[in-house]
């Protein structure tokens, strides 16, 4: 189920912040609205997870996790491939800045 740390890691800290939550929360009310089919607008998704009172962990999770459906955080599928992407490439470049700088210091 998990792949690596991050995951399980993003996965238990939705679990706890779910459990610790005396508010609604909107996708367990609407579901169908969460998953809305090619071309359908995730606009009432999005509007009902600005409500929500796990709203970080919930995209924290999405963004770990590669669904290929569904809004997480209020976040299409689309938005958290870009998010990744941006994430990716800056882990990348901070990874090349280290090398340069250990390479430096040797
Ligand atoms: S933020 Fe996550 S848990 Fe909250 S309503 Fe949106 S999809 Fe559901």
């Amino acid at each position: 189920m998990f792949e690596n740390k991050s995951q399980l890691d993003a996965w238990k800290q939705l679990m706890k912040a779910g459990d610790e939550s005396s508010l609604d929360i909107p996708c367990t009310n609407y579901p169908d609205a969460f998953f809305p089919e090619k071309g359908e607008k995730a606009e009432i998704a999005k509007s009902l997870c600005r409500e929500c009172p796990i709203l970080t962990q919930c995209a924290q999770y999405g963004l770990e996790f590669e669904y290929e459906h569904g809004i997480f955080g209020g976040l299409t599928v689309d938005e958290r491939w870009r998010i990744r992407r941006a994430m990716d490439a800056r882990r990348s470049r901070r990874r090349t800045a280290d090398q340069w700088l250990d390479q430096r210091a040797s």
